[in-house]
């Protein structure tokens, strides 16, 4: 096989493989931002987002049961009632 053989067959290599591996890659993020495997999704209380806990942007803790926020800000209208 001649050097330019390999270095085209490398090529076509590449682009079989990089897609799979890129695809890999965005399932990953998606879960990370699902949180973790097995966790349950808690429902923002002020929007009515789902909020995992793993990557909650805020949580606060009342009357013996925690609440979990999309953002500062819903915590802080949360506060507010
Ligand atoms: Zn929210």
């Amino acid at each position: 096989m001649k050097i330019k053989d390999i270095t085209t067959f490398l090529v076509i290599l590449a682009a079989i493989i990089l897609p799979v591996a890129c695809g890999q890659n965005a399932s990953t993020d998606q879960a990370a931002q699902g949180g973790e495997p097995g966790e349950t999704a808690q429902i923002d209380p002020i929007c009515n987002m789902k909020v995992f806990p793993s990557n909650a942007k805020a949580s606060l803790e009342k009357d013996g049961k925690n609440y979990y926020f999309c953002s500062p800000h819903c915590k802080e209208e949360f506060e507010k009632q």
